[in-house]
C-alpha cells in the first residue's frame, strides 16, 4: 500500500491484494473504500459460454475499446482513478469536458461512476474504436458503491445515467442464455464497425463476462505484436486462441477455403506486418516506439501525466517531443520506447545466439 498526493487530497492506493482488498483499492482518509473495478472473465465459446455462466436473461451493453477510470468526489473536487489506483492525470484534467459527469459525482458522493476513456487522443493505449474520430469520449459502464465495490443492477444504473444525461456505452437489451446465434449479430455488427465486443451483465448487478469478435483480435495484434519483449508474451498467444475459436464457432470454416485463407491472410497480415516493421526500424538504428498526442486543459498536468507514465513501468521510457498551446488547450506530444523490445530485436539483429 503506497501514500500519494494529488493537489491536497492525500490517498493510499493498492498495488497488491491485501486480505480481500484488491489491487486497485483507494483509501481517502475520510471517505468509504474505493474497490478495484472487478476483472471480467472472459468467454470464448459463446454458446456453451452463455449457458455455463447465465442462467437467466441478461443485459447486452458494448465493450468499448479505452481505458478504465472510477471517477467520484473527493474533498469537494472529482478526480479519476486508474485501474492501478493512482489519480489519473489525464482524465482527472479532462473531466470538466463532461459536465453531466461532474454533476453526476457530486450529487451521487457514494458512488463510483467507472467508465471508459476511448479516442485517438487518450495517453495509454493506440486502440481504436469507431465512436470517437478525433480526440476522446466518455462512456460509463457502472456504477459501484463505495464501502462495498457492489456493482448497481443494470436497470438502476441505466435508470440514474439516463435521468442526469451521463454519456454511456450502447446497449443492446435483454438476452436469453439460449440466444446465443441473436447475440452473434450484435457482435458481428460491432466487429464489422471495427468496434470490440460486449459485456453480459446479469439483471442483478453481478459481474458479468466479456465476449469479443474475430476483428479484434486482429486489431489487438496489429497494434501490439512489435512489443513482444516488453508485453506478456501470453498476451500475444491469447489472441490467437481467441481468434481461432471465433472461427471454429461462427466460421469460416477450413472447408470454406476462399473465406478461412482470406480470415488467415488477415490474421497473419495483423501479426507479421507490425512485427517485421518494429525489426526494421530497430535496423534503422530507431527504437520499437509508439507516438501520442494528447489535449490538456492546465500545463501542470502534462507535467504530471508525463511523470505518471514515466513510473508505470521500468521499461517504458517516456519522452516528450512538444508542449504548445493550441486554442484552449496544450498539446502535448510524446513517445513511448519500449526498451525492452528494441533490445530484444536489436540483440538478435546483432546475431546473438540464445536457447529457447
Ligand atoms: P480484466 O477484465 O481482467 O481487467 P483487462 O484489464 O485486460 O481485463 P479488458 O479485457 O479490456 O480489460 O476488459 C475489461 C475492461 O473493459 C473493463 O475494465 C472496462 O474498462 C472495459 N469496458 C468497456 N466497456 C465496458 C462495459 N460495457 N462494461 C464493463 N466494462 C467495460
Amino acid at each position: 500500500v503506497y501514500g500519494a498526493t494529488w493537489d491536497d487530497v492525500d490517498y493510499y492506493r493498492f498495488e497488491k491484494d491485501v486480505h480481500d482488498l484488491r489491487r486497485g483499492t483507494v483509501l481517502i482518509p475520510g471517505l468509504e473504500v474505493i474497490h478495484e473495478f472487478p476483472h471480467l472473465p472472459r468467454i470464448l465459446h459463446l454458446a456453451r459460454g452463455l449457458a455455463a455462466n447465465l442462467d437467466r436473461p441478461f443485459h447486452v451493453e458494448e465493450k468499448l475499446d479505452g481505458y478504465n477510470v472510477r471517477i467520484l468526489w473527493a474533498r469537494g473536487r472529482t478526480l479519476a482513478f486508474t485501474r492501478g489506483g493512482y489519480v489519473c492525470p489525464f482524465a482527472t484534467d479532462r473531466l470538466p469536458d463532461f459536465p453531466a459527469v461532474l454533476r453526476f459525482v457530486e450529487r451521487h458522493p457514494r458512488l463510483v461512476l467507472c467508465a471508459e476513456i476511448a479516442g485517438p487522443g487518450n495517453p495509454y493505449n493506440l486502440e481504436r474504436t469507431p465512436h470517437v474520430r478525433e480526440d476522446i469520449g466518455l462512456f460509463a459502464f457502472d456504477l459501484q458503491e463505495q464501502g462495498t465495490g457492489k456493482l448497481l443492477p443494470p436497470d438502476e444504473k441505466y435508470r440514474l445515467l439516463d435521468e442526469a444525461e451521463v454519456p454511456s456505452v450502447r446497449r443492446f437489451g435483454t438476452f436469453r442464455p439460449d440466444e446465443a446465434a441473436r447475440l452473434h449479430e450484435v457482435v458481428a455488427g460491432i466487429d464489422a464497425e471495427g468496434g470490440e465486443g460486449v459485456v453480459l451483465k446479469p439483471p442483478d448487478g453481478s459481474v458479468g463476462v466479456k465476449y469479443v469478435g474475430f476483428g479484434t483480435n486482429v486489431r489487438d495484434l496489429s497494434v501490439s505484436a512489435n512489443l513482444v519483449g516488453s508485453v506478456p508474451r501470453a498476451f500475444v498467444v491469447n489472441k490467437l486462441v481467441q481468434a481461432a475459436f471465433c472461427l471454429h464457432e461462427w466460421g469460416p470454416a477450413p472447408a470454406d477455403a476462399a473465406a478461412f485463407a482470406e480470415a488467415c491472410r488477415r490474421f497473419g497480415r495483423a501479426i507479421l506486418e507490425p512485427l517485421a516493421g518494429a525489426i526494421a526500424a530497430v535496423e534503422g538504428d530507431e527504437d520499437v516506439d509508439e507516438r501520442y498526442e494528447v489535449l490538456l486543459r492546465e500545463e501542470a498536468n502534462a507535467d504530471r501525466l508525463l511523470r505518471h507514465l514515466d513510473r508505470a513501468s521500468t521499461s517504458v521510457q517516456v519522452k516528450l517531443l512538444d508542449k504548445r498551446r493550441v486554442g484552449d488547450r496544450w498539446r502535448v506530444t510524446f513517445v513511448k520506447r519500449y526498451q525492452r523490445s528494441s533490445g530484444l530485436f536489436r540483440s538478435r539483429l546483432l546475431g546473438a545466439s540464445f536457447v529457447d
